[in-house]
């Protein structure tokens, strides 16, 4: 069995060794040692000055959307993981869609100005799958309407912009480290701004609005995360330059293997280097895709239909632009299975059934 993904495990004996400490202290959670320690490995890690760690990315993302007072209506995508969009609604903003870029992906700025009214307050925009959204573009539109931009950059361990980790733009970023993202700490997530007074707001958000043991700066939540996680996350770290190499081998594996196959699949954004997390390919219309997905089944080999349905379909959001690129794209593509420890000879099935299902009909 071929899953689309798999979480990367380190050494045993490594998290084992890191979790004696914790035995010793008597100190699980409440940004203990271990905590700490990661937040600083993480920081070096990706060259960034100001993170938080959080329990998960949504939390992350939510605490970004209360730090800088959202309300009234944000411009998002609706190609992403629901959380990007739940977690607006969740924080009492409307969500307004606009269309995607149809080779990155991500969210069209040339659409983002006309959806602009009196009462846009941000933009939230997806690094999909890893790869940068148009940056710069974004920030212009963002400045010249007094708009605040968060990225919700879940996908990004170790992606560069310009030379710089992705999640130094925006007012805030924030990242995903849960165990099916690319570096992981079983469930995590983190908050980062180059803000230092919006870093301290976050800080005591993510602790119940506490800022000394009897007193509260404001109102908060539990966004912290325990010794475990963080035990199993610099565990992980550890391996990541290893994983990111193994990642970008892989991606060039498939490019070449399915050079021939009737696919598209994702423009690399200019002036980026992507961390390659999913493998996403779009056919040429829904009917083909399920037909590779059926004939790859059929061999014990599961791709992922990433992201589908579309966010503008969730029953709690209204839809009021038209989204031609987005559904195209989310009816016909497919993630192919990429994970650490995937083989160049599973890579070679997986392609050869994928090259053969052109022959299939659907
Ligand atoms: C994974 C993911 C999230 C949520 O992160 P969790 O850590 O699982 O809460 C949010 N947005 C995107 C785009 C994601 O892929």
């Amino acid at each position: 069995m071929i899953p689309v993904t798999k979480p990367f495990l380190p050494p045993k004996e490594e998290v084992f060794q890191l979790l004696e400490g914790v035995w010793e202290r008597k100190w699980l959670t409440n940004n203990g040692p271990l905590l700490n320690e990661y937040e600083i490995r993480l920081k070096e890690k990706l060259k960034l000055n100001h993170l938080l760690v959080t329990n998960n990315g949504t939390i992350a993302l939510q605490i970004a959307i209360k730090a800088l007072g959202l309300s009234g209506e944000v411009i998002t995508t609706p190609f992403s993981y629901v959380a990007t969009t739940s977690s607006l609604v969740w924080e009492n903003c409307k969500p307004i869609f606009v269309d995607i870029d149809k080779n990155t992906f991500n969210i069209d700025p040339e659409k983002i100005e006309s959806a602009i009214t009196p009462k846009t307050s941000a933009i939230l925009a997806t690094h999909c799958f890893g790869n940068p959204c148009d940056i710069d573009a974004i920030k212009l539109i963002a400045d010249k309407h007094d708009l605040k931009i968060i990225y919700d950059a879940s996908h990004c361990f170790g992606t560069q912009y310009k030379g710089k980790s992705v999640l130094e733009f925006g007012d805030i970023s924030t990242l995903s480290m849960h165990a099916t993202k690319l570096i992981h700490c079983v469930e995590g997530g983190a908050v980062v701004t180059k803000d230092p007074d919006l870093l301290k707001k976050m800080a005591y958000m993510r602790n119940f609005g506490h800022d000394g043991p009897e007193s509260f700066a404001g109102v908060g939540i539990n966004g912290k995360n325990s010794e475990f996680h963080a035990a199993a996350g610099l565990a992980v770290l550890k391996y990541s330059d290893t994983i990111l190499e193994s990642r970008k081998n892989q991606k060039e594996y498939y490019d070449k293997a399915l050079v021939n196959l009737d696919v598209q699949t994702q423009l690399d954004t200019k002036d980026s280097s992507p961390n390659y997390s999913y493998y996403p390919a779009v056919f040429s219309n829904e009917e083909r895709a399920l037909g590779a997905v059926k004939q790859l089944n059929l061999n014990e080999i599961y791709p992922r239909r990433y992201f589908h349905p579309l966010l503008s379909s969730l029953n709690y959001v209204d839809v009021k632009n038209q989204l031609p690129i987005a559904n195209k794209i989310a009816k016909s593509i497919l993630c192919l299975p990429m994970y650490y420890g995937l083989s160049k000879v599973e890579q070679d099935f997986i392609s050869r059934i994928l090259l053969r299902s052109k022959n299939y009909g659907v």
